[in-house]
């Protein structure tokens, strides 16, 4: 892909024109409001959704924004500044994407500078694997260009002008690359240079980006098309209905582990196609395995990825790409909702209920909701898939049946079993990772040549180290998390100890507890620092299972995925191997639950069940529940038959009973009621302030304005909305910042949106603190 930069490098500048075009820009650094701007003419079109530099602030610092419009009427002209550059050649946002921008900074109460920069990759503003090409060209006609020649005295440069008669570069599109002219004529730049002062011939420079496939050519698979099940058909039959309305929906596939709604994924998208239109799908970033990509490639030809497993050249060639018009199916991960793409017809939302499809920095979108509306702006179809709905979208297939409507594919496609789930009560095993029972299977699976996927829960809340007399927990002084013991430290300094702990006695190992939050690291004492009785770790952790099982199977291959072992290439190198078998046993978090199809796995063990459930989050039942259930999925994908052990302190749960049953609609039932009862989702909305500062005095202060400040346009505005907090949040403090929270519920997203805009508009709060806005966030934490 070439772009041409058109004005040619040593052309003389034009005198400055007065500049009448007014521009609006939206900067990325996060000012909560747009900025008018002259454009002088050299400058001028500006389009929007094209990058400008600008001087900004009372220091008139050059900062990088984007024009986000053009038609500004021209009142203060005699303030503005002047824009000082153009960044871009193309705009790197279009109209549609602006208009999901300008909503998705309204909604979410985030700056739209910020909601813009985060759409277009860092790859693609940092111009990654593009190479600056310069060009060379005669400014005259061959006739012309005859007479010239015979006027130049230089011997090198009567060459390089013959040279370029030959090629025939009369203009940039024929031009010659600077260097090979070098190379041809064995000169260096001067000559060429006193040509183009002379203005006989013109050097451009174009960017030329590397194509870099991100599917190498030998992992393209070749697939069979399947014949679809009457289940299957049934719910295409729905979907394609629905999509030949040519109008917004959105379809609920709700079909469990297995039942073939990926295929239905990629029929839809067969259909779309047919069309002459375009499609975009979105997996969890843990689901974008080798295997998926290569189901979709299989059947796509013109398709475009994003995930953080691409390099950055990678991830510019293949945004590039769509940009250019040349993909009709883009798969990818949250952020590919916003992928370049036109003409869309559907967008496809795999394991809709998942929690990370929430971002947790501003602007803080849900990947779901953002494709629903964006679905909507271009009148597209919007399927979510999935095998445990959320309850948002169970609740709209109630209330909004015009939008939503649900299918369901309640068998597995060959009609495998589902594999047999057994319950472990850990109290008869408390001191292991793995009771006896999981490791007595895990030897038979083994020996049969099997494989095993073992999980753990997030490894922050999953690893701690405490006193089971007293039952002192060792904390970070840092952060209110608790600290998590590793082994290992990469650049563990001794010198370094924290001196928050008194320690007593001998160090239990040589290893050191770890703050996840901040880093902070101290010695693990061997007795308890309040009453000296001997401190266990409750260990959970990824490090302490993987070392169990190596100990327990010392012949067998571990292999350990968790965000601390690896980045995104290696995680995908891991995945290979395993589904080759070169490792037997993959241990890590439960971002393994999801989207891996191994055939050879017999054996899944939950590590531990009850660790959501400890979290002090009104999802937490759902999260159990949804993490058992897609585990169930996991195992036993062929004819060998899998067994799923769940460990769990407390199996008498109902989230982990109705999961062991499968039994979905009884826990939604009971889980609705305790929703509607406290006015939480998907009754009630919610939105969560969190304000943060290193001193507490002046963060409560601050949090007590802010509330009586919601208090006031509460009154005001007659807005039903409860308001509850400042509190301090469930961790109180990260990295020394102290955080105190105010929580806002309201029957309607519309309430607090008004709210929120009434809040934009008024000064800000004294003394300033840090203030997070997160609606319909997925945690409390
Ligand atoms: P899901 O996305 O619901 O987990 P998939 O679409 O991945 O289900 O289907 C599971 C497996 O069954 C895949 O290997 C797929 O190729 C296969 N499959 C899907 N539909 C059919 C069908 N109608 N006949 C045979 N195999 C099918
Ligand atoms: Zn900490």
């Amino acid at each position: 892909m070439t772009k041409h930069e058109t004005e040619s490098l040593f052309e003389p500048a034009q005198p400055e024109q007065p500049a009448n075009h007014i521009i609006r820009v939206a900067f990325e650094s996060g000012v909560d409001s747009e900025f008018d701007y002259l454009v002088p003419d050299k400058l001028w079109p500006v389009i929007v959704g094209q990058r400008v530099e600008t001087p900004f602030g009372r220091s008139n610092k050059q900062e990088i924004g984007f024009c986000v419009e053009t038609d500004i009427n021209p009142q203060k002209v005699f303030k503005l500044k002047k824009i000082s550059d153009l960044i871009d050649k193309e705009p790197l946002i279009d109209t549609g994407l602006m208009e999901l921008a300008k909503w998705i900074s309204d909604y979410y109460v985030c700056p739209l500078g910020v909601v813009l920069g985060a759409m277009v990759p860092g790859a693609v503003k940092k111009g990654a694997g593009e190479k600056k090409e310069k060009y060379v060209y005669l400014a005259f006609g061959p006739e012309q260009i005859e007479k010239i020649l015979d006027e130049i005295k230089g011997k090198k440069q009567k060459q390089i002008v013959r040279q370029l008669k030959e090629s025939g570069a009369y203009e940039p599109e024929t031009a010659v690359e600077l260097n090979d002219l070098l190379c041809e004529v064995d000169c260096t730049d001067l000559p060429v240079r006193n040509l183009a002062d002379k203005a006989i011939i013109k050097i451009a420079q174009r960017i030329v980006l590397r194509s870099l496939p991100a599917i190498p050519e030998g992992m393209l698979i070749k697939s069979e098309k399947v014949i679809l099940n009457d289940d299957q058909k049934n719910a295409l039959d729905n979907i394609i209905t629905r999509i030949n309305t040519g109008q917004f929906g959105v379809t609920l596939l709700y079909g469990v582990t297995d039942s073939g709604k990926t295929e239905l994924y990629i029929r839809a998208i067969d259909e779309v196609i047919k069309k002459g239109k375009s499609a975009i799908v979105l997996l969890p970033e843990i689901a974008l395995t080798t295997q998926t990509i290569q189901r979709f490639s299989a059947r796509f030809e013109n398709i475009a990825i994003m995930h953080s497993g691409l390099t950055a050249p990678q991830r510019n060639t293949q945004w590039q790409k769509i940009k250019a018009g040349e993909a009709n199916v883009v798969i990818g991960a949250r952020s590919a909702v916003f992928a370049p793409l036109t003409n869309i017809g559907l967008i496809v939302v795999d394991e809709e209920h998942e929690p990370s499809y929430k971002q947790d920095t501003a602007p803080r979108y849900h990947g779901r909701d953002v494709a629903i509306k964006r679905a909507q702006l271009c009148s597209a179809h919007c399927i979510l898939g999935t095998a445990t709905p959320s309850l948002e979208t169970l609740q709209n297939c109630q209330t909004k049946k015009n939008i939503f409507n649900m299918v369901r594919l309640p068998r597995r496609v060959m009609n495998l079993p589902f594999p047999e789930m057994r319950l472990i009560d850990m109290k008869e095993y408390p001191s292991q990772l793995t009771s006896e029972p999981l490791t007595h299977q895990l030897g038979e699976v083994l020996a049969k040549g099997e494989q095993a996927i073992l999980l753990l829960n997030r490894r922050g809340y999953s690893n701690f180290i405490f006193c089971p007399s007293c039952k002192h927990i060792l904390h970070c002084r840092n952060c209110d998390v608790t600290l998590t013991f590793h082994k290992s430290v990469a650049g563990f300094q001794p010198a370094r100890i924290s001196s928050f702990l008194t320690i007593t006695g001998k160090h239990l190992q040589t290893g050191s507890a770890v703050c996840h939050y901040c880093g902070s690291q101290t010695l693990v004492p061997e007795k308890c620092p309040l009453c000296s009785k001997t401190m266990i770790m409750i260990g959970l952790g990824t490090q302490r299972l993987e070392e169990e099982l190596t100990r327990k199977f010392p012949n067998a291959k571990v292999a350990r995925v968790d965000s601390d072992s690896m980045k995104g290439p290696d995680y995908y190198r891991v995945l290979k191997d395993f589904s080759e078998g070169k490792i037997q046993i993959l241990a890590g978090t439960q971002m393994l639950a999801k989207g891996l199809h191994f055939p050879n796995v017999t054996l899944v063990g939950i590590i531990s069940a009850d660790t959501s459930l400890y979290l002090p989050d009104f999802r937490s039942n759902e999260r159990t529940f949804q993490l058992i259930s897609q585990v169930a999925g996991r195992a036993g994908r062929s004819a060998k038959k899998g067994i799923v052990f769940v460990q769990s302190f407390l199996g008498n749960q109902p989230a982990i009973q109705f999961a062991l049953k499968s039994d979905f609609d009884g826990f939604v039932k009971e889980e609705l009621t305790h929703r509607r009862n406290c006015n939480l989702p998907p009754f009630w909305r919610l939105a969560l302030i969190t304000l943060r500062d290193r001193t507490f005095a002046k963060l409560e202060l601050a949090a007590k304005l802010f509330r009586e400040k919601i208090d006031r346009i509460v009154a005001d505005e007659h807005l039903q909305i409860k308001v509850r907090g400042p509190m301090p949040a469930t961790i109180s403090r990260i990295q020394t910042f102290h955080r105190l929270q105010i929580i806002l519920q309201s029957p309607q997203p519309a309430i607090l949106h008004r709210l929120f805009s009434t809040l934009r508009k008024s000064p800000p709060i004294r003394p300033a603190v840090t203030v997070a806005i997160d609606i319909d966030p997925v945690d409390l934490l």
